[in-house]
């Protein structure tokens, strides 16, 4: 799950990473009295949304006083702001974050997250922060500095200080670091994070450490610890079928292509979306109506997919271990008699019950192409949503 910058900053705030004093606002009332409250000096208006790149695409804009922090908000909220990381979309802007504006000497990288192939927690740093990291990485990799931490529970000094010159800083400055690290790494550890990322992290003309960007995300399977983190969750800014999927329990992650998936059992949901590739197609979405599914989920799923207006085609693919292929069969028929399918349909069956899967489909009057085995699926699918006969 990810969070808002205002809400990860509350989180360092509370963990001891220093933090710029600032408010949310979902109206330009709001972001006026905010700036108020704040010390004198600068403001810095910023849109929340669940991306970054916010400063390049218009979303993060200073004011000199709290009437321009007004007029500013108002142009902020309820724009589309488009960045590299909401794709071509955009995303609506629903708050803002107002913020004392900083001074600042110079902006560095600074990160906590998990490193899959050491099999440990990792410290990423780099000289070049307040840019988009992955950029550096691919261009100058040898500014990023990466120290491995060689057991999750302690933050050893020496992580501290690698990091700290790798930065190129003084003693009383990787003191600094210190302070700020071992919140973020707390942080990280404690609330079951996946990535902890301060970018830029910058130092102050006074010589103080400052987080005036933060990045949060954490693990799914780990928020039933952690009721706080899981309340700042927001609904507006998840895709809205993988947020339909989520409230009947169901496996589902949307991609961008045009050909609906329902399929039984995530290995075979995998190789499906590979066969949809291979066949020169591009799926719409993972789906694992599951093992023990009813007929009742079966609908809701498919229901799913028919909702979701760029699917052309769709791609039944079911094999019956534990679930029974007629009953899929009866929750397909249920959905698209409520809801009327409108694309080419393929349906693959095979296992248990599946000659009395194909019957129920047959019977029920669909324009259905079956096919036999997964490549031919993946073909007359990816030739439907082509617009070919499938
Ligand atoms: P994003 O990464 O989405 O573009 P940031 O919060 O990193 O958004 O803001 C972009 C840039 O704006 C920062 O790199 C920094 O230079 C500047 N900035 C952000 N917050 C402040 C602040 N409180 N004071 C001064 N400058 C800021
Ligand atoms: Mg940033």
């Amino acid at each position: 799950m990810n969070i808002h910058e205002y809400q990860a900053k509350e989180l360092l705030r509370e963990f001891g990473v220093p933090v710029p004093e600032g408010a949310v606002a979902m109206t330009p009332a709001e972001a006026e009295e905010a700036a108020r409250d704040l010390p004198k000096g600068g403001v810095v208006v910023k849109a929340q949304i669940h991306a970054g790149g916010r400063g390049k695409g218009g979303g993060v804009k200073l004011a000199q006083s709290a009437s321009e922090t007004k007029q500013i908000a108002s142009e902020i909220l309820g724009m589309n702001l488009k960045t590299h990381q909401t794709g071509p979309e955009g995303k609506r802007v629903r708050k803002v974050y107002v913020e004392a504006a900083s001074e600042i000497e110079h902006e560095y990288y600074l990160a906590v997250l998990l490193d899959r192939a050491e099999e440990k927690l990792a410290i990423i740093a780099s000289t070049e922060g307040g840019m988009d990291i992955e950029e550096v990485a691919a261009k100058t990799p040898e500014k990023i500095i990466t120290v491995t931490v060689p057991t999750p529970d302690t933050l050893p000094d020496y992580v501290v200080r690698r990091v700290g010159y790798g930065l190129g800083f003084d003693t009383d400055q990787v003191k600094k670091l210190g302070g700020v690290l071992a919140g973020l790494y707390r942080l990280f550890v404690e609330c079951d994070a996946s990535l902890a990322e301060i970018n830029p992290l910058v130092m102050t003309p006074l010589g103080d450490l400052l987080a005036l960007d933060a990045k949060l995300n954490f693990d799914d399977n780990a928020l039933y610890r952690h009721p706080a983190v899981s309340a700042m969750r927001d609904p507006d800014e998840e895709d809205p079928r993988e947020r339909a999927a989520n409230e009947i329990d169901l496996a589902y992650v949307g991609l961008d292509g045009d050909i609906g998936c329902m399929v039984n059992g995530a290995g075979l949901a995998m190789a499906t979306l590979d066969m949809i590739q291979y066949c020169g197609g591009s799926p719409a979405n993972f789906l694992d109506a599951g093992g023990g599914a009813d007929k009742e989920k079966v609908k809701e799923a498919f229901k799913l997919i028919l909702n979701d207006e760029n699917v052309r085609a769709i791609l039944v693919n079911i094999f019956g271990g534990i679930v029974r292929c007629d009953l899929i069969a009866e929750g397909v028929v249920a959905a698209a008699q409520e809801m009327g399918v409108e694309v080419p349909l393929v349906v693959r069956l095979q296992g248990t019950n599946a000659i009395a899967g194909r019957k129920i489909l047959t019977e029920s009057g669909l324009d259905i192409t079956s096919a036999e085995t997964l490549e031919e699926a993946g073909e007359k699918a990816v030739a439907a949503a082509r617009g070919g006969k499938a």
